[in-house]
């Protein structure tokens, strides 16, 4: 679950993180009770979406920026109205954009240097690991990839925690003045108590600044937590916004479905998350490309399946299903009468290519093929595959 640079920023401050005075605001006559919150001076106004690279966008109207800075309140009050209710397209949003339906204003700091500062989990050594930079500001994916050398990472032993050495190691290699170093010391390891205490997934500071007075503050912020330890975290999980999320894996939430919209036109309806990726690549591998990503689990019910055609069938890219089920702890007749149900329920017109294998199949096969159901049987996933593929192409 992703939240907002302001919602962010106030868990930084509860963990003694430094971040810039703000106030945000959902209306623009809540502009001005926002602004009266922040001393007079310049002001930075930002759109608050959950994307990245929010600087450099452009509105869809052709109005430019979605972060700004100005001189006075008077200016910022003007600038969040072009923002307030416009569309933001940045290099993370697509080419939709999202609609700004934030506006967080803060005190514009003085920066004498940008760097960068993340905490994330590292699945390949199942640490979380701390990334820092020199090269703030910018996009770490090109510093990642341009100068590799200018990244510093360490690991940190969850059992052991975040030593000292560690921390100085950083610190080190980012070069800091002696005060800059003590603020910065402080600010790592309050970034990692929150990142531990709140099962984040990541926290990523970027730009996290220097000032001329030599204090460190985190700029921007962009936290993301762990789905599955949620349920241990009510505030956090209060911080939900649903503007913010596909309305199509909302509703698959609902019923317990993983669902991962994409941009193809193969829906694919697969049992355990493992099946379902190997379902996209082979969908790949017979040059097609999947709509979606959606797991029904180990032990589906009917309701499930109908749940999940009436999600799959909401995207109006979707020009064939493919249905792939193992089942284990499925009962394969279970799902095969879930999807005679559905396809009833819905007046499914699209291509439908159904692999059953497993648990009580040889019901599940005749419950399809007593249906008088137009769709295909496929006999592997090669074979199931291939034919969805044909039929959505033809
Ligand atoms: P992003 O574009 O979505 O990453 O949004 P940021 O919050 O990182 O803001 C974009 C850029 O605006 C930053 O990299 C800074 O260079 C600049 N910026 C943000 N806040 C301030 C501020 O308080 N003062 C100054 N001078 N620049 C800022
Ligand atoms: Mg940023």
């Amino acid at each position: 679950m992703n939240i907002h640079e302001y919602q962010a920023k106030a868990l930084l401050e509860k963990y003694g993180v430094p971040v810039p005075r703000g106030a945000a605001a959902t209306t623009p006559e809540d502009f001005i009770t926002a602004l009266t919150r922040l001393p007079d001076g310049p002001t930075m106004v930002k759109s608050q979406i959950h994307a990245g690279g929010r600087g450099k966008g452009t509105f869809t109207d052709g109005f430019k920026g979605g972060v700004k800075f100005c001189k006075t309140k008077a200016d910022a009050k003007e600038i969040a109205g072009k923002m307030l209710g416009n569309t933001l397209v940045t290099a993370q949003t697509g080419p939709a954009g999202r609609k700004v339906q934030t506006i967080y204003f803060t005190v514009a700091s003085d920066i004498k240097k940008e760097y960068y500062l993340a905490i994330l989990l590292d699945r390949a050594t199942s640490r979380p690991v701390i990334v820092a930079s020199t090269e703030g500001g910018v996009e770490i994916e090109k510093v990642a990839h341009e100068t590799p050398e200018k990244i510093h990472k360490v690991h940190v032993d969850p059992a052991y925690g975040l030593a000292d050495f560690q921390v100085r190691e950083l610190i080190f290699k980012l070069g800091l003045n002696p005060v800059e170093a003590k603020n910065a010391a402080k600010l790592i390891r309050a970034l990692y108590t929150m990142y531990w205490e709140t099962d984040a997934a990541m926290i990523e500071i970027n730009p996290l600044i220097t000032t001329p007075t030599d204090e460190v503050l985190a700029l921007d912020a962009k936290v993301s937590f762990d789905d599955n330890a949620l349920y241990r975290h009510p505030l956090i999980t209060g911080l939900r916004d649903l503007n913010e999320e596909d309305p199509k894996e909302i509703e698959a939430s609902k019923h317990s479905l993983s669902y991962i919209a994409l941009d193809g036109n193969i829906a694919c309806l697969v049992n355990g998350a493992g099946l379902a990726m190997s379902t996209m690549d082979i969908i790949k591998h017979f040059g097609g490309t999947p709509a979606n990503f959606l797991d029904v689990g180990g032990g589906a019910s009917k309701d499930q399946v109908v749940a999940a055609f009436k999600i799959i069938l909401g995207d109006a890219n979707v020009k064939g299903i493919l249905v792939n089920i193992f089942g284990g702890i499925m009962d394969c007749n279970v799902i095969a009468t879930g999807i005679v149900e559905a396809v009833k329920e819905v007046g499914l017109k699209l291509p439908l290519v159904v692999r059953l294998e497993g648990n009580n199949v040889t019901a599940g096969k005749a419950t399809l093929a007593n249906s008088g159901l137009a769709l295909v049987s496929g006999d592997t996933m090669a074979d199931a595959a291939q034919k969805i593929v044909k039929l959505v192409a033809a």
